[in-house]
């Protein structure tokens, strides 16, 4: 199976193209050349998928838990069966190479398989009360109808993440893709239909945010909003859901920052912070776009950054508009007066791509220090010592991940103590989730939930207390 030259809507199981007939062009990011049109959805599009979501839930609801999470289990099975045209399309809708897409197809897997040993897992709590003959305790609930909003960077694992919890709670749900990743979601929707969620419970609507994504956040029947993607957009849904009350998870930006002590290991650094901000060309909400390097180690450091920079393979950015506005972030930091000591510029090649960057001489306020670029530019910066790293990696309105390099025991608790961030990692990269790890983070990162691990089970279910008499006679 190949992604079709045109991408529809999954609707109550059924492939059908936008109700205006609509469609939008989606390249290749390496190339620039046509990969497949894409349905161009509006709100009578997303109104037919709430719908259809509505009355496929309390059926599906109904079913237990541990059948719930034996159908997400064959849908993970199913995807495991076609990892290969899995990571090609990926591959071809991102530029990303082969193997890093197939590493998301894995990772992606490996979430539905954690999800659906929930099935026979999904454990309340028994609690006392006050009164005597009463036992109390907590059930699940599912929410109803739940729409998925969804970024690009590593397309499947982003809607791994969601659906699967989302489904397995007993909600049906509306995904709205990136509309730069439609053809890896199209899969999905597939495989979904061929490993038995029935119709109606997993319905995808593609097209641009401000015409698929705004009406799902605003129809009065969704009940959660899930999404993941910038800062701007995600405040906007925040505020828009919330109007009517409706349950909204966030998981936004990063500014993530890797510290450099003077007593790390800095062949180890290097390698990490490399990865950590330019795998995936930067596009990453965990991407380490600040490196805060002690001034002992600093120009070591910086020699050696620079040398590993000269063996990148360059990945493309995912549109000509991601190019545009981090060329322009560059060249005004630029003007600003920071230093591109490597990069800076788009290279002369067919597709979207940007030199990996690195600035440095950058104020901690200046625009380049504080905006996400999602793409491969970091910032070095200098420190004298751990509590002024502290209070530069805290000088964010961010705070999704860090990262400390040092040999010292005292150090990383104190980091791990003060840091700002949802996720800590000592002596590796700023990334580095499993499925069986809650991941978000606080300040503009994200409004608290943590997705995967147990806690994504908190996003899409709801908790009832029940109490349970005992003995009515006597209540
Ligand atoms: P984006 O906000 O532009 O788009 C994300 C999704 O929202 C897309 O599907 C888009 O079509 C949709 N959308 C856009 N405007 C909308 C609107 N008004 N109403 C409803 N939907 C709308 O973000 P992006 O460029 O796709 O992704 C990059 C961002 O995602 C970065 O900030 C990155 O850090 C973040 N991200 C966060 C995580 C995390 O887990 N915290 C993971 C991956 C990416």
């Amino acid at each position: 199976m190949v992604a079709p030259q045109e991408i529809p809507n999954f609707v109550d199981g059924r492939a059908v193209p936008a109700t205006s007939g609509q469609w939008f062009e989606k390249l290749r990011p390496a190339d620039e050349t046509l990969l497949c049109q894409v349905a161009r959805s509006e709100a009578e599009d997303v109104a037919l998928a709430v719908a259809a979501a509505r009355a496929a839930q309390p059926a599906w609801a109904e079913r237990t838990a541990v059948e719930r999470g034996d159908i997400v289990r064959e849908l993970a099975l199913l995807l495991r069966e076609r990892r290969e045209e899995a990571s090609a399309i990926v591959s071809e809708e991102t530029g990303k190479p082969l193997e890093l897409a197939q590493g998301e197809t894995d990772a992606a897997v490996e979430m539905g398989l954690f999800v659906a040993g929930e099935g026979r897992r999904s454990y309340g709590r028994t609690t006392t009360a006050s009164v005597p003959h009463r036992t109390v305790l907590t059930v699940r609930q599912p929410l109803g109808v739940a729409a998925l909003i969804t970024s690009f960077n590593t397309p499947l694992p982003n809607v791994a993440w969601k659906a699967f919890p989302a489904i397995f709670c007993g909600n049906a749900a509306v995904l709205k893709p990136s509309e730069h990743t439609a053809a890896s979601a199209w899969l999905f929707g597939q495989l979904a239909r061929e490993a038995g969620v029935p119709d109606g419970v997993l319905n995808i609507v593609h097209g641009v945010g401000t015409e698929a994504g705004a009406p799902l956040v605003e129809h009065p029947d969704v009940d959660l909003v899930s999404f993941t993607g910038s800062a701007a957009t995600g405040r906007w849904i925040n505020e828009t859901a919330g109007r009517r009350l409706a349950k909204v998870c966030l998981e936004l930006g990063g500014k993530n920052a890797l510290v450099v002590c003077d007593d790390a290991d800095l062949d180890s650094a290097v390698r990490w912070a490399l990865a950590s901000a330019f795998s995936n060309a930067g596009q990453r909400c965990a991407s380490a776009s600040r490196l805060v390097v002690f001034e002992d180690v600093y120009d070591q450091f910086r020699e050696r950054l620079l040398a590993g920079l000269r063996d990148l393979e360059p990945q493309p950015v995912v549109s000509r508009e991601s190019l545009d506005r981090i060329s322009e972030a560059v060249g005004r930091a630029a003007e600003q007066g920071a230093t591109v000591v490597a990069g800076g510029d788009r290279l002369d090649r067919p597709g979207w791509y940007f030199a990996p960057t690195v600035i440095e001489n950058a104020a901690s306020d200046a625009e380049i220090s504080r905006i996400e670029l999602f793409g491969p530019v970091t910032v070095l910066y200098r420190v004298g010592d751990l509590e002024q790293a502290i209070a530069l990696v805290n000088d964010s309105s961010y705070g999704l991940t860090a990262a400390i390099h040092t040999a010292s025991v005292h150090r990383a608790m104190r980091f791990a103590e003060c840091v700002q961030a949802g996720v800590v990692v000592v002596n590796a990269g700023t990334h580095g989730s499993e499925p069986h790890m809650g991941f978000g983070g606080v300040k503009d990162s994200g409004t608290g939930w943590r997705e995967a691990g147990v806690e994504a089970l908190d996003v899409y279910s709801d908790l009832k207390v029940v109490n349970l008499v005992t003995d009515p006679t006597k209540a």
